[in-house]
């Protein structure tokens, strides 16, 4: 059946009615019961003057409130925007300046920023959503706060702004439920913009339609092999404004009668605490996060022998990551690969024993991948050489919003998808990305690729995470230049790095400059912004 994502979440409320849809702090919520808030979060929206085409923007962390807005606007034929609730005002007004939605359902805590941006932003209702209303009275406070600060928590979490523009999220649903007659959207209608993470410029909001979005679920679903419907537990760590988050957890999860478990953000004790009442079974998350929880189950801090699916993305995944992780909890860790503009996934290891650590596996069913020459992408390399990758296939987006060039740039004749990542493919056909074809370093003539110099870098015991960037040299040309986090109370001088990199890599690829930094600026998801270590080091 070609269903809508609307379709997809009425026919697992049937499906599944009792079973539980998502966990909060403890709190559950079955299919049923989301089903009905759905309704009646429709019918409120439609009040408000929600038509179909119109776009709804959504600030919110993960939270039920965020997954009922999700599916309500949805189901109303609108367009839902997904944000990241953290951006500055800046950041968030830039993106309602490129969108121009009249609706928007946004965390409290910031509700007073967007309600009052500027009045000539289409701008018009602003519904403030407060996740603690979503969890059980006791977690309310817990909220890992120590007992002392507990006073001031409940002032902070009672008295959340509340602005006089924005009305609260509860206004909506008392309204009674949306007539089952309202129709609802069709398979290519647009469903989602969804901004890109921006770690290249600024992002562009990737436009998909639920068509894309349910090819996406059921690619899914047809790569990960023994799923159990209406039995797995999910976990959702990744944020839902994020399209790896949106369909790995959400659409995934829903299609398949799973319970979410969804945590606002990361958190090592939050999860930790989560799995005492729902063992995860399938867990996306990407490096950083494996590596912190591998550790904990390492220590014997926290229990993940139940996880038979961990499936990592949005960045390169260590094979040092992999190893701790199986060693630590005795399942598998596989790589996949996607981006915004595919749904977002494209490629992924088989779950097994199959699996290639360092690869990104094969394209999902039903997509096709070429490699080609990035300067003439009309001519494909010979089968294992380097080149730009590209897709094609149901999960491609539409275009940019609002960016003709853009998407005149991106997506090719006959539907081809410009991933800008150079890769190469082997005889058997596994893939392994190289790195962001804007990220090579041309230094002498040569090509560098960050990644492999990184991945050299934090090999060597004392060096905790590595960013490699070009740095412009006085007299023109590029530097290979490495910044680098030591660990803790370890003196590691800049020699001892080029002589540990002269003996595995080409003299050329050595970083000329290696710079020790505390930290490394990373986006939301946790990938490393490249673009701004070398803003940083450049001042
Ligand atoms: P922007 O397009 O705004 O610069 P972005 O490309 O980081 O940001 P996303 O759509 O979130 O935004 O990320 C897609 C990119 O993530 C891919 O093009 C690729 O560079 C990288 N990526 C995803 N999965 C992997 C992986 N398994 N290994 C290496 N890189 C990956
Ligand atoms: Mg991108």
């Amino acid at each position: 059946p070609t269903q809508t994502l609307p379709e997809m979440m009425a026919a697992s409320v049937s499906r599944y009615g009792k079973r539980p849809a998502l966990e909060f702090f403890g709190r559950v919520t079955e299919y049923r019961e989301l089903g009905r808030l759905i309704d009646r979060a429709a019918e409120g929206l439609r009040r408000l003057g929600v038509r179909a085409g119109d776009r709804v923007a959504l600030v919110l962390p993960n939270c039920p409130q965020h997954v009922v807005a999700f599916y309500a606007a949805l189901r109303l034929g609108a367009i839902v925007i997904e944000h990241n609730p953290l951006y500055t005002p800046r950041e968030l007004r830039h993106q309602f300046e490129d969108h121009g939605a009249r609706f928007a359902i946004v965390w409290d805590k910031i509700a007073d920023v967007v309600a009052e941006f500027p009045s000539d932003l289409a701008l018009e209702h602003v519904i403030s959503v407060d996740i603690t209303t979503a969890m059980p009275r006791a977690k309310r406070l817990a909220l890992r706060l120590p007992v002392r600060k507990a006073r001031e928590a409940r002032a902070q979490l009672t008295a959340a702004p509340r602005s006089k523009r924005a009305r609260p999220w509860e206004t909506l649903l008392g309204h009674g439920a949306l007539s089952r007659k309202h129709a609802g959207p069709r398979l290519d209608d647009i469903a989602l913009l969804q901004y890109t993470s921006g770690t290249t410029g600024s992002p562009k909001g990737a436009v998909l339609t639920h068509a894309n979005l349910r090819a996406n679920a059921m690619q899914g679903r047809a790569w990960v092999p023994g799923l159990r419907d209406g039995k797995e537990t999910f976990y959702g760590v990744l944020p839902l404004f994020h399209a790896y988050g949106l369909t790995l957890c959400l659409t995934f999860a829903m299609s398949i009668g799973a319970r979410l478990v969804l945590f606002p953000k990361y958190d090592l004790e939050l999860v930790a605490s989560a799995i005492r009442k729902s063992p995860p079974t399938f867990l996306p998350a990407v490096p950083p996060i494996y590596d912190q929880l591998a550790r904990a189950a390492a220590r014997g801090s926290i229990d993940l022998s139940t996880v038979r699916f961990a499936i990592s993305g949005a960045m390169s995944l260590p094979v040092a990551t992999v190893d701790r992780w199986e060693a630590a909890t005795g399942g598998l860790l596989v790589e996949g690969y996607g981006m915004t503009e595919s749904s977002p996934v494209a490629l992924g290891n088989p779950i097994g024993p199959s699996r290639r650590p360092g690869t990104v596996g094969v394209p999902f069913p039903s997509t096709e991948i070429r490699v080609v020459d990035p300067a003439a992408p009309q001519n494909d390399v010979p089968l294992g050489e380097t080149g730009e990758l590209l897709l094609r296939g149901p999960q491609v987006f539409q275009g940019y919003w609002n960016r003709p060039a853009d998407t005149a740039e991106t997506l090719l004749d006959g539907g081809w998808l410009r991933t800008g990542d150079i890769a190469s493919v082997s005889p058997d056909g596994f893939v392994t990305i190289v790195d962001r074809l804007k990220e090579i370093i041309i230094t002498g003539g040569f090509n560098v690729s960050p990644s492999e110099v990184e991945d050299v870098l934090v090999a060597h015991p004392d060096i905790e995470a590595a960013a490699v960037v070009a740095l412009p040299k006085p007299r023109g040309g590029e530097d290979v230049a490495a910044a680098i986090v030591v660990r803790d109370g370890v003196d590691l001088p800049a020699d001892a790095v080029r002589d540990f990199c002269r003996t595995r890599l080409a003299a050329y690829k050595v970083p000329r400059r290696v710079i020790i930094v505390d930290d490394l600026p990373r986006s939301l998801i946790g990938k490393v912004l490249r673009r701004e270590v070398r803003e940083r080091l450049m001042s």
